[in-house]
C-alpha cells in the first residue's frame, strides 16, 4: 500500500490550521481534491510583490508599495459612515491610512502614535492625499523581512480567501518529505530541474513573473512528474496485461472466407490494414489491447466481426460490448443475420433481460452454445461466465473508463481486447489517454459514399427550412432534427425539443413526427427509433441522444438547431448519422446570431471537411488540449500540473522514458524503480503499483 512517508501528504485538508468543517468542502471543490497533495498541485497564477519602496511622490495609483512611516496621529471616525484615519509621515510627505468599521483599540495597538512602522498595501491618490485603505501588512522595523516579501496569488472561488489558501498551502509545504530522486539524472540535468521538494517550494514561492511561466524549471519538472506518472502507470498496466496473455489465436480463416463471400463489397485498404494488425496481435502470445479509430461509417463493424470470427474459428467465444442498449441491439441486428448464414450462433444480453430469458442466455454462454455474444456492460458482470472467451470488442470506448477495460480483460483466461471508437482523437491526445496502446486508424471511407452537402444558415430561416423539409418528406426523405443544447441540463434541452416537436406535428401531423430524448425509457425509445427506421415516421426530433451510433441509412437530412452551441466533435458525430446510404445527404446547421469567432471557425470547418481526423486536429487547435480532454464528452482525464498546449514536448519524452523504465525494470525493483513508486503514489496511480502484488 501507500508508503508511510507519504501519509502526511494524504491527510485530509481540514487537518491544516485555518480549514474547518465549513471551509473544507469549498476548498475541496476549488482544488479538486481532499488531501494535502491536492493543495500542493494548486499552483499560483500570479504574485504580489511587496519589495517595492519608492518615494511617495513617485508612486503610481493602484501599485502595491511597502513604506516606512512615522505614525503622527489618529483621527477616529466621527460617525459610523465615515472611516477611521491615521495620518503618517514618510521621508518625503504624508500618507493617510484609512479603515472602515475600525476598532480603535486594535489600531492603537498596532499603530501607536509617535512610533515607526512598516506598512504595505495598495496606494492611491484621493483629494490631493496619498492613501492606503486597509493596509495588507503592518509591522515593526524588526518585522521588515516578513513584510517585504513576494506573495503568491492563487486561483480562488467564492468563500475561499487568498489568505486562507496561502496559509494552508504554506503549511502543506511543511509536510513535504525528502524523497529520493526518481528522474534520470541526465534528463534532469539537461532540463535544469530542481528536486521534487525544491520544485514545490519554488512554485509556491515565486520571486518574479518569470517564475510563473510554464517553462520555468520548477513548473516544468512538476509537469513532467505528472506526465511520467501517467505514462508509467499506463505502460506498466499494458506490460502486465501482455504478460498475463499467453494465448495465440489464429483461426484457419474458414468462417472469415465465408463471410467475405457474403459481403456485397470488398474491404477497403484501411480495413485490411487494421485486420492485419489485429490478426498479428491475436496470433501473438501477448495480450492484445488495440484501439480501432474510425469515423462513423468507416466500416469498423465488419472489421470487428472478422476479428471475432478469428476467435470463433479456434472454437472459442467472442463478445461485443456497446455502451447503450440501443447500440447493442443495433449491432446485434446487423451481425446476427450475417452470422446465422455461416452457421455461427449469437446472442444478445442487456440489462433488460430478466428471469428465465436471462438464465437461458447465461446457460448458453457458459456452455459455449453461443459462440458470439453482443450486449451492454451487463455482459461483464460477475454473474456472467463464459465457456471460453478469447476476444472482446468494446465499442465507443470513450464512454468507458480504464478500469472497466481492465475488468473486462479479466473475464476470460486471456481475453484479447479491441476497443473501437468513432471519436477520432488527435494523435497527441491518444498518447496521453491510452499511453502507447496500439492504434489502427480507418482513415479511408468505403467507396461510393456521396459527400454530405453541409450548409450554414441563420436560425431566422427556420420557416424556409421547414418548408423545404416538407417537400423532401413528400419525396420520401427521412429527417433528423436535433435540438439545441441550451444548458448542461437534460430538462431544459427537453423543453426545446418538445417545443420543436409540437411545431412540426402541427405542420405535418402526429403520425409523421417522432420525439426521442434522454429521459425516455429504453423500450419507448426503441419504439420511436423503430418507427423512424422502418415505419411511418419521417422526422425524428431528438436531443443529443442520437449522438451515439444509431443507424438509419435511409436518413438523408439532418437539421441541427443552434449548431453554434455544439462542440466540433459533437457536430461531427451528429452529422455522421446521415450520408450512410446511397442517397445524397444534406446537413443544415442553423445558428443564432451573433456568432462568436470560435463558433464561426467551427461551422466553417464543418462546411469544409467531413474527415473526422482533420476535424479532431482542428478542434484541438481551436480549443487546446485541456478543453478537449477536460470535457465530459471526451471522458478523458485532464492534467493538474501539465498543460499539453505548453508541455506537449514533454509528453513524448515521458512516453519514451516510461517504455525504457518498464523494459529494464518491469517490476520497479531497482533503486530508481523504488523511487518511481513514490511518484506513482503521489499522483494516485496506485492501481499501477498494485499490479506488482497481484502477479
Ligand atoms: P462504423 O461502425 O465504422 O460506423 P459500419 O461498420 O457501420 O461503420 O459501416 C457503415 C456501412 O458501410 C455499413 O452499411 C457497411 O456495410 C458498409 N461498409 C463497410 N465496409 C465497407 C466497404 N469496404 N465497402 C463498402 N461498404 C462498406
Ligand atoms: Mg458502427
Amino acid at each position: 500500500m501507500r508508503p508511510e512517508i507519504l501519509f502526511p501528504l494524504f491527510a485530509e485538508i481540514d487537518s491544516l490550521p485555518g480549514i474547518g468543517p465549513r471551509l473544507k468542502p469549498l476548498v475541496e471543490r476549488l482544488i479538486g481534491g481532499a488531501h494535502l497533495v491536492d493543495l500542493l498541485w494548486h499552483l499560483p497564477t500570479g504574485l504580489i510583490d511587496r519589495r517595492f519602496s519608492p518615494p511617495l511622490t513617485e508612486t503610481i495609483d493602484g501599485a502595491i508599495v511597502t513604506l516606512d512611516v512615522f505614525v503622527e496621529r489618529h483621527e477616529p471616525s466621527p460617525d459610523r459612515r465615515r472611516p477611521y484615519r491615521i495620518i503618517c509621515r514618510t521621508d518625503d510627505g504624508f500618507v493617510t491610512l484609512v479603515f472602515f468599521n475600525a476598532r480603535g483599540k486594535y489600531l492603537n495597538e498596532v499603530l501607536p502614535e509617535g512610533e515607526k512602522r512598516i506598512i504595505s498595501g495598495k496606494i492611491d491618490h484621493y483629494r490631493g492625499e496619498y492613501q492606503i485603505t486597509h493596509p495588507d501588512r503592518i509591522g515593526t522595523e524588526a518585522e521588515r523581512d516578513a513584510i517585504q516579501t513576494v506573495e503568491p496569488v492563487y486561483p480562488m472561488s467564492a468563500g475561499v480567501t487568498g489568505k486562507t489558501l496561502t496559509k494552508a498551502i504554506q503549511s502543506a509545504l511543511s509536510h513535504v518529505p525528502d524523497l529520493p530522486e526518481w528522474h534520470d539524472p541526465a534528463l534532469q540535468k539537461r532540463h535544469g530541474w530542481p528536486d521534487f521538494k525544491t520544485a514545490l517550494f519554488q512554485v509556491h514561492k515565486p520571486e518574479d513573473d518569470r517564475d510563473l511561466l510554464p517553462d520555468h524549471a520548477a513548473r516544468n519538472r512538476l509537469a513532467y512528474d505528472e506526465l511520467l506518472a501517467n505514462q508509467l502507470a499506463l505502460t506498466l498496466i499494458r506490460a502486465k496485461m501482455k504478460k498475463l496473455g499467453g494465448r495465440s489465436i489464429a483461426g484457419d480463416g474458414g468462417l472469415r472466407r465465408q463471410l467475405g463471400e457474403q459481403l456485397p463489397f470488398s474491404l477497403t485498404g484501411a480495413q485490411q490494414r487494421a485486420l492485419k494488425d489485429i490478426n498479428d496481435d491475436m496470433a501473438s502470445t501477448g495480450r492484445m489491447l488495440r484501439l480501432l479509430q474510425g469515423d462513423v461509417g468507416s466500416g469498423k463493424t465488419v472489421v470487428a466481426l472478422m476479428a471475432m470470427l478469428n476467435a470463433v474459428e479456434t472454437g472459442r467465444q467472442a463478445a461485443l460490448m456497446a455502451p447503450t442498449e440501443i447500440l447493442a441491439r443495433q449491432h446485434f441486428e446487423t451481425i446476427a443475420p450475417m452470422l446465422e448464414k455461416i452457421g455461427v450462433t449469437c446472442t444478445l444480453l442487456t440489462g433488460r433481460d430478466k428471469g428465465k430469458a436471462r438464465q437461458k442466455i447465461l446457460d448458453g454462454l457458459a456452455s459455449g452454445e453461443f459462440a458470439v455474444a453482443v450486449g451492454t456492460h451487463a455482459l461483464f458482470q460477475d454473474s456472467v461466465a463464459f465457456h471460453d472467451l478469447a476476444f472482446a470488442v468494446v465499442d465507443e470506448q470513450h464512454r468507458f473508463g480504464v478500469h472497466q477495460r481492465l475488468m473486462l480483460a479479466g473475464k476470460g483466461t486471456a481475453v484479447d481486447v479491441l476497443v473501437m471508437t468513432a471519436t477520432p482523437i488527435p494523435r497527441t491526445l491518444t498518447l496521453t489517454a491510452f499511453g502507447d496502446m496500439e492504434v489502427s486508424r480507418l482513415d479511408e471511407k468505403p467507396p461510393g459514399r456521396l459527400p454530405v452537402d453541409t450548409r450554414v444558415l441563420p436560425i431566422d430561416k427556420v420557416e424556409d427550412v421547414t418548408a423545404g423539409i416538407g417537400r423532401a418528406m413528400r419525396q420520401g426523405a427521412k429527417i433528423y432534427w436535433v435540438c439545441p443544447l441550451v444548458e448542461d441540463s437534460e430538462i431544459i434541452d427537453l423543453q426545446a425539443a418538445e417545443e420543436r416537436h409540437r411545431i412540426l406535428v402541427d405542420q405535418f401531423g402526429e403520425g409523421r413526427v417522432g420525439l426521442v430524448h434522454g429521459k425516455m425509457k429504453g423500450k419507448d425509445k426503441d419504439i420511436v427509433m423503430d418507427r423512424f427506421a422502418h415505419g411511418d415516421l419521417s422526422i425524428l426530433v431528438a436531443t443529443t441522444v442520437i449522438e451515439v451510433g444509431v443507424n438509419v441509412p435511409e436518413a438523408t437530412i439532418m437539421v441541427i438547431e443552434h449548431a453554434e452551441r455544439f462542440g466540433l466533435a459533437q457536430l461531427h458525430q451528429l452529422r455522421g448519422r446521415i450520408g450512410r446510404g446511397s442517397g445524397a445527404s444534406t446537413c443544415l446547421l442553423l445558428y443564432g446570431a451573433p456568432l462568436g469567432e470560435m463558433s464561426k471557425a467551427r461551422l466553417k470547418i464543418m462546411r469544409e471537411t467531413e474527415d473526422g481526423f482533420i476535424i479532431a486536429e482542428e478542434d484541438l487547435r481551436l480549443r487546446g488540449a485541456g478543453e478537449v480532454l477536460g470535457t465530459r464528452q471526451s471522458g478523458l482525464q485532464a492534467y493538474r500540473l501539465a498543460n499539453l498546449d505548453l508541455h506537449g514536448d514533454l509528453l513524448a519524452i515521458a512516453r519514451d522514458d516510461a517504455r525504457l523504465i518498464v523494459d529494464r525494470d518491469p517490476d520497479l525493483q531497482s533503486p530508481r524503480g523504488q523511487s518511481l513508486r513514490f511518484l506513482l503514489y503521489l499522483f494516485e496511480r496506485d492501481e499501477a503499483v498494485r499490479y506488482f502484488r497481484s502477479g
